[in-house]
């Protein structure tokens, strides 16, 4: 019987130069060259779907929303919520009340802290957290641990920058309220294996907050399967507007928490006397939201969704393996964060180049890296360095972006040797 030949593999359908066709910066030139821009962790370039939204809705639609009975404030309101449920779609959320739109990741883990946080966790009981969290996630719980006398409980990470699990596994227990995990390390690039750490904090009685602030762009999130109680992610690195984010939080856990701020639209009533609240989600947002930014950041999603995460992920899996590659071939580099699970990070350090020189005379070469802390000081200090030099990627990059680092990077060798 004649088949026809069908290919081993299927193609990537996954057009890189398609993608950055979408995004007018990275046509500037910078220093006579064309941009690189390596500093995708901080934030993410935005598409034309992105800009476009934010013209329209400025240039249609701009009202308040909620309370107006015109046609303009009704149509913003409905744009705003239909920016929920493509939210809701896209981390697989079960209802729309279950997102929160909030200012970024940071925002929303101090809501959790100061709302779940002031009503669940008291004298002596424990937070967990991983030694790979952003400063966004552990302030916030030591914040909280002096209003309220809680402990904070950290578990250490290997040479690799993977969680030790037997520590993880022994630190939770019945003081336990909440653990917190990063789901993708901004400075290691470390994957963890979130289901496993709900998991682990549920059969404690603990809830379990996921950072998936640098996650979400990069492979698809499924707040249903991970089970987590919250979830954090923040418009900028999702390829949409500054000063928007989101908050997951299952229903009952929102329900049950008492509101963040007060002002407009959280309540149903106010007198001097007695307030009641709104429900959700507006209980959780006070005050004129960023319209227009929830509006943008709906955009950019519907536009990830479109290329589909998982075409994104495969690429920029193959391109990390490409950079790891690369940046091992340059002598005296050394990278920081080797975990199996990696994703779209490049955190490194050069023999007798401090971190900031290297990104110095990288940028020289128009290549955008970042170098520091990451805000993650304590992940500096597990590794005994005061900064790495990190390239973080995102789905507009393309092997010549990685060598033109690499270029860039034998040239500081030169510089400094
Ligand atoms: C960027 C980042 C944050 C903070 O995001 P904001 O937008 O500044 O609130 C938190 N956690 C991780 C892992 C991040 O990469």
């Amino acid at each position: 019987m004649s088949q026809p030949s069908a290919p081993t593999a299927a193609p990537s359908r996954f057009d890189v130069h398609r993608v950055r066709q979408e995004f007018p910066i990275l046509g500037l030139v910078i220093r006579d060259r064309q941009l690189v821009y390596l500093d995708n962790a901080a934030t993410t370039q935005k598409p034309r779907a992105v800009l476009d939204a934010l013209t329209r809705y400025y240039t249609k639609h701009n009202a308040n929303i909620h309370r107006g009975v015109h046609y303009l404030s009704e149509t913003a309101t409905e744009a705003y919520e239909a920016a929920r449920r493509t939210a809701q779609q896209f981390l697989n959320a079960r209802e729309p009340r279950e997102v929160i739109f909030t200012r970024n990741a940071t925002e929303g883990i101090n809501l959790v802290a100061q709302t779940f946080g002031r009503r669940h966790i008291g004298e002596r009981d424990e937070i967990v957290i991983t030694g790979m969290e952003h400063h966004s996630n552990i302030v916030p719980w030591q914040l909280l641990c002096e209003q309220t006398g809680a402990r904070l409980r950290v578990v250490p990470i290997t040479d690799d920058g993977e969680l030790v699990w037997e520590e993880f596994e022994r630190l939770v227990g019945a003081r336990t309220k909440l653990v917190g995990a990063v789901h993708l390390s901004n400075s290691l690039g470390t994957v963890n294996p979130v289901a496993r750490i709900v998991e682990l904090a549920h059969r404690h009685g603990a809830a379990a907050l996921i950072d998936g602030a640098q996650a979400a762009y990069h492979f698809p999130v499924d707040v249903q399967a991970l089970d987590c109680d919250f979830y954090v992610a923040t418009g900028h690195k999702l390829y949409g507007p500054t000063g928007i984010g989101l908050l997951y939080g299952k229903a009952e856990r929102l329900e049950d928490m008492p509101p963040y701020q007060g002002g407009g639209d959280m309540i149903s009533s106010v007198t001097f006397e007695k307030t009641t609240y709104n429900e959700l989600p507006h209980k959780f947002e006070a005050g004129t939201p960023h319209i227009a930014g929830a509006i943008g950041l709906g955009a950019a999603l519907t536009y990830l969704t479109g290329l589909g995460l998982d075409q994104v992920a495969a690429y920029e899996r193959e391109l990390l393996a490409y950079g790891t590659e690369v940046l091992q071939q340059i002598s005296g580099v050394r990278l920081i964060g080797t975990a199996s699970e990696k994703a779209s990070i490049l955190s490194f350090v050069m023999e007798g180049v401090h971190p900031h020189d290297i990104g110095t005379v990288v940028d020289q070469s128009g290549v955008a890296i970042r170098t520091g802390h990451h805000c993650t000081q304590p992940v500096m200090d597990r590794f005994g360095i005061p900064a790495t030099a990190r390239a973080s990627l995102a789905m507009y990059n393309t092997r010549e972006d990685i060598d033109a680092l690499g270029a860039a990077l034998e040239r500081a060798r030169e510089v400094f040797a």
